[in-house]
């Protein structure tokens, strides 16, 4: 016999527990974005190679080392989409949208990075995420964090998780910064890794997102973005932090976020927990206001995150309660209760296996809380708890299963 198949490396099934367990997370997001005037965009799992290579920078980690990126049999270069933000910038100008703004995104789905797996980190992961395209002002970029703490706090994991905010500025006082940051980076660059040294010519910012740990011991000793900061960059993040506080978001300020992606500018941050060892960030995003232009389009800015899936419903206290159904039990006369039953919103089961004996037995297997067994036009309700039972006529029985 040929020995079993076996997935890919870095992907999982979602069965059972795990499976409701993601679809509780993608639900709760789908019911509170809703609340804040987001709607629901799917854009395809594979895009255009450009579509990511031009926009996430070509020295993020998910560029240089991450992308599933293959040509296809005509010979073009397609890639699996490693993020959402790309693709639903591409989907606005393809829509032609970018005129009717704002456009309030949600999204969720599979994503995919050639990652080393380990616990919370997968080849092929989900996220959930919305983006909030056109307008360009601090109430913006707190209302869309609002929505993911909201989510957080609805799914009851908000209290293992802080918020963690930043400013990376305007292109003014990114260019300051750089400038500084490039000067004291050269000054130590012979401890630099060989990757950050790369770095340092053509994204020095990216440092500073380094997990090597020699880069880190550097970074703690940087400039600060906030000392080279416009004053309009600056106003922009204070209004910033006002807006949050109204709308009840608690958060901490990191001068350390910058994001993996280039395309990020003013607001960045990150929902970050200590309850999943490395793998801490659950939800993340910032503003980029450049990046419809950079796929061609006009200039659209925009604001959004993006988080995984997986790193949620790990943190989720108590699997989601699925409610029992009613079984149904009786050979040809069970079909009638059945239909009846359903088409008056009961989840109900038929019973498959002859005889009444058999019927119970899978009704318990369900955990079922009530039989119905159907026997020509005599029905009998069954307490499966208490083992008390009722004749019933059919026009009654849904009203007292619904109760
Ligand atoms: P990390 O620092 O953990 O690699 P990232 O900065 O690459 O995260 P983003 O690109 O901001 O992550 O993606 C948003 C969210 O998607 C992350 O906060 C995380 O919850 C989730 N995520 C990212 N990569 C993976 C992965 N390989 N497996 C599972 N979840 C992931
Ligand atoms: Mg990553």
């Amino acid at each position: 016999m040929a020995p079993p198949l076996q997935p890919v490396r870095g992907t999982r099934d979602l069965i059972g527990d795990d499976a409701a367990r993601h679809a509780y997370v993608v639900d709760t997001a789908r019911r509170v974005t809703s609340l804040y005037g987001f709607a629901e965009w799917q854009t395809p799992i594979f895009e255009d190679t450009k579509v990511f290579s031009r926009t996430l920078g070509e020295t993020s980690d998910v560029v240089t080392k991450e992308m599933y990126t293959f040509e296809d049999r005509g010979g073009d270069s397609v890639t699996l989409r490693p993020e959402g933000t790309a693709g639903v910038c591409r989907a606005l100008i393809t829509a032609g949208l970018t005129q009717t703004l704002p456009q309030k995104v949600f999204y969720y789905g599979p994503m995919f990075r050639y990652e080393r797996p380990q616990k919370g980190r997968y080849r092929q992961f989900h996220q959930i995420g919305v983006e909030l395209l056109g307008p360009s002002v601090p109430l913006a970029d707190a209302e869309v964090i609002a929505a993911g703490w909201q989510i957080l706090n609805e799914l009851g994991v908000a209290k293992d998780v802080v918020l963690n905010i930043n400013t990376l500025g305007d292109t003014e006082s990114r260019d300051n910064y750089r400038a500084a940051l490039v000067a004291y980076f050269t000054a130590h660059a012979e401890s630099l890794s060989a990757d950050s040294k790369n770095r340092l010519e053509k994204n020095p910012l990216r440092i500073l997102d380094s997990k090597d740990t020699e880069d880190q011991a550097l970074v703690a000793h940087a400039p600060l973005i906030y000392d080279h900061l416009s004053e309009k960059a600056a106003r922009f993040y204070a209004e910033l932090k006002t807006a949050l506080t109204s709308f009840g978001v608690p958060y901490t300020e990191n001068p350390r976020i910058v994001r993996g992606l280039d395309y990020y500018n003013h607001t960045a941050f990150e929902f970050v927990t200590t309850a999943l060892g490395a793998q801490g960030t659950v939800m993340a995003g910032g503003r980029y206001d450049g990046l419809v232009e950079q796929m061609g389009g006009p200039n659209v800015p925009g604001i959004g995150w993006g988080a995984g899936i997986e790193r949620l419903a790990m943190l989720l206290a108590a699997s989601p309660v699925v409610a029992p159904p009613v079984v149904v039990i009786g050979a040809e006369c069970c079909i009638a209760v059945a239909q009846t039953l359903r088409a008056a919103g009961v989840k109900t089961e038929i019973a498959f296996q002859s005889g009444f004996k058999n019927g119970l037995k899978f009704a318990n297997r369900r955990e079922a809380k009530w039989a119905v067994l159907a026997n020509g036009e005599q029905i009998t309700l069954k307490n499966l708890v208490d083992g008390s039972q009722l004749e019933v006529c059919m026009n009654e029985l849904p009203e007292l299963l619904k109760s």
